[in-house]
Order: C-alpha cells, then structure tokens, then sequence
C-alpha cells in the first residue's frame, strides 16, 4: 500500500517549525492586546450563506475557490475562507457591540480556499487579524494599520511597504463605475475571461488582473471620482500614519471590488514574495458589511495578514527562532532494575527542566548517541556501579553525584551551558 499523503495544498507544522510559528502568533497577540485588542475565534465551518453575502458574488473567493459541501442535514456549509464576515457575525450576533463601542478582537484561524497551489498559495493557510467593531473615526483605520505595522517591526521584519488607498463612498463608485464601464467596454475583446466576467458582474475588480496589466494602467482612477468627505476621511488616515511615522505609498490602483468596503484599503508588500503573491497581508474599511449579515448598519475596519508568508519571509531573513532540543536532559537506565529510580529522578528534575527517559534495553552508547542527537543538553546515567553519572553532552565532561545533590547539579550545568558562548 502507498503511504497517505497530505491534501494538496496543505503543509504540516512540524516540530522544527512550531518555535517560529509560536513567536509569531505569540507577537501579534502582544501587539493586539497592548492596543485593547482581546481574542475572538469563530467556527471553521459557517453556513454557506455568511460568506455569499460576506465576501459576495464576482469576488474569487466566492466564485472559485470556497470548500462548500452539504452537510448530512442538507444545509450548504462552506470552510471559512477569511476572517472578516465570521467575526462580525460573532460580535454583532452576541450584541458585543451593546456593552463596549468600538468592539475589538484580534484572532488566529485557519483559512481555506481552492487555489491553485504554488509558491505562497495554500488550500489551507492561516491569518492572523484585527478587527474594530463600531465606530468609523478614520482613527481606527490608521490604528488597525499601526498595530500591524508594529507587529512587522517587533518579529524584526524588513523590507515591508504599506500600500494605501481610498475607495471612497458607494456614491463615489457609482460614478467611478460609469467611467470604468465607458472604458472597459470597447476593450470587451481584448480581455481575458475573468475580465470579461468582471466587466458583468463586478468592474471594480478589473483593475486586480494582472494578465489584463497594460490595460489597468491606462483605466480611469478612482481618486478622481471622490466626495469632499471620502477626501477628508483619507486625509484624516494619512495624517494619523504621519503622526505614528509609518510610510506608505498611495497606490491608487488598489481595490477592493465590494459594495460594502468604504474608504481605506491597505496591503503589505514584501519584495522577496514572488509576483502576484507579494502581499504579507492587507484590510481595509467595510461600513457596508453588517448590514449585509442582516444586522443593524454598523461600520468596522480589520487587517489580516498571512501566517505562512510572513513566516517565509522571517526565516529567510534569518530571524525565526529555531527549535531547541525536545528536553534539556535525558536520562539514561543502564539495567531493567534503574527503570524506577530514572522515573522518580525525572519526576524530581521537572521541576526545574524537561526531562525525558529512556529506560529501553539498549546499549549506553546507543542511548548517549541519541541523546546527543536529540541535542539535549546533559545526559544522567541511572544504574553505573559509580553511582549516578550527569554527561555534559556538548563538553563530554562528567561528574558523579548523588540523588540528594543531583538537582543542583543539573541546575548549574544548564546555567553553565547557557553562558557557554560554544555551545
Ligand atoms: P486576503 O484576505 O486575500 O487579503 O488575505 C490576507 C493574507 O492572507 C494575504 O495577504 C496572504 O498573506 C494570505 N493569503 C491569502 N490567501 C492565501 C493562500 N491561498 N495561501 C497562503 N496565504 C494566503
């Protein structure tokens, strides 16, 4: 039989990884929760209809990519392809948003979505976010952006830019529409498919193709189509970045194709991310979207940002902690009759250490082999004539002691080692 291997497009968080993966989910959780941010999470799968609504049609999130099955009660349920929708019905849902105004949470949950796997593309990857709950102060887009930004800076990330855009109000898209439409149209022909599928159902999102690139180029902007208040609400965001001495770049062919976004769109871009996958993460303003869930208008802004590309990008910048030995010490039985004074002694030393045993019937040699494998820092051999033996695995140095002294022992090896600039 052919072992099993994993799905497409998913990849396993092995042990070597995990330390990395910690000190990233650990980072943004500090970041959030210095800002008042507290932990929500949402279930992994939702009714089919939160993200048709949520994400909507002419998006290909909705269109392509969404695991959606039926359940064995006939109800449509789809793995939850992005954060934003779930969290709001979650906090709207529990009227969180009646006790505190803004509501805001931060979270970590896996996505799911049917790409076409490659470089930076997963069916399974996981996003870490923030969301603001209440309150459309342009204050609350900059801060959703600031906290981002800090967490890039405090993992030591380098290298990332903050690409900014307004997408103003539904009235300026409405008008923007029209001139994308008086454009797009006579170019019908020359468009690939997904483009001519946009042109019907969405324009907006004609200027995210990257095969249709020199025509996006040349198509109307937005920024000419925006209201007095759209161009204070910007200028107010801006002004915020300033103040905080974050930079960024207007970038004016970023959209966001839905009805429900309002104002600030942002992406991180990170150059050593290949072509269409260069983007750490991105989020923008959605003041549309509760109503859309069937909730009473209430406006809300969030960033997301992808787990597995920044973790690409910290460990090729040499920045991610690497994984340390599974235990600091391994004890070692020499003879079956040891086995149970190994277990007392390990129980003893976890106090202050992690320990595991091997108390298996093989040789010594084939054991300390191991533990020095393992990279376990010290070795304590149970059951030589000499008595108890602590090995220092990196100097080979050791010492015979005694159960009454042997946690004080290992304590100042461990110290030693840990200010042995060799090992
Ligand atoms: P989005 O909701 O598409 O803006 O995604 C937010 C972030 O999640 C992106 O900027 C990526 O870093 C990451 N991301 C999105 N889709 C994928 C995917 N299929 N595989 C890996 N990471 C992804």
């Amino acid at each position: 039989m052919t072992p099993i291997a994993p799905p497409r497009g998913t990849k396993d968080l092995l042990p070597d990884e995990a330390p990395a993966w910690e000190w990233l989910h650990r980072a943004h959780a500090a970041v959030a929760a210095r800002f008042g941010y507290q932990l929500i999470d949402t279930p992994i799968f939702e009714s089919t209809e939160l993200f048709a609504r949520g994400v909507g049609s002419g998006t290909d999130i909705v269109d392509k990519e969404m695991y959606t099955f039926t359940d064995r009660g006939g109800r449509s349920v789809t793995l939850r392809p992005e954060g934003t929708a779930p969290v709001v019905r979650a906090v709207l849902g529990a009227h969180l948003d009646q006790r505190w105004r803004p509501v805001r949470v931060h979270y970590a949950m896996p996505m799911f979505r049917y790409d076409r796997p490659q470089a930076g593309r997963l069916r399974q990857h996981a996003q870490v976010g923030v969301e603001v709950i209440g309150e459309r102060d342009p204050g609350c887009d900059a801060e959703v952006i600031e906290v981002a930004w800090r967490f890039i800076a405090d993992l030591g990330i380098d290298g990332v830019s903050l690409q900014l855009n307004t997408l103003g109000d539904k009235d300026d898209r409405l008008g923007y529409r029209q001139s994308l439409l008086a454009y797009y149209t006579p170019l019908r022909d020359s468009l690939c498919e997904d483009c001519r599928r946009r042109l019907d159902v969405n324009p907006l999102r004609l200027l995210d193709c990257k095969k249709d690139a020199h025509h996006v180029e040349n198509a109307p902007l937005l920024g000419d189509h925006l209201s007095a208040p759209s161009r204070e609400h910007f200028a107010a965001v801006t002004g915020h970045l300033g103040d905080a001495e974050i930079p960024f770049t207007h970038n004016q062919r970023l959209v966001r194709g839905l009805d429900y976004y309002a104002h600030t769109a942002f992406e991180f871009w990170h150059t050593s991310l290949a072509g269409a996958q260069n983007a750490l993460g991105g989020g923008g303003r959605y003041d549309g979207l509760a109503e859309q869930l069937g909730f009473a208008p209430t406006p809300g802004v969030g960033h997301a940002l992808g787990v597995e590309r920044l973790l690409t990008v910290a460990v090729d910048q040499g920045i991610a902690p690497r994984a340390g030995p599974p235990a600091q010490v391994v004890i070692c039985t020499v003879g079956e009759e040891s086995a149970a004074t190994a277990r007392t002694l390990a129980r003893q030393l976890r106090d202050r250490t992690s320990v595991v045993s091997d108390v298996s019937d093989r040789r010594l040699d084939r054991k300390l082999r191991d533990a020095g494998r393992s990279d376990a820092t010290l070795a304590l051999l149970v059951g030589m004539d000499e008595g108890l033996v602590l090995r220092n695995l990196r100097t080979r140095q050791q010492q015979v002691t005694t159960s009454d002294r042997v946690l004080d022992a290992v304590s100042a090896e461990l110290l030693a080692a840990a200010q042995d600039p060799r090992t």
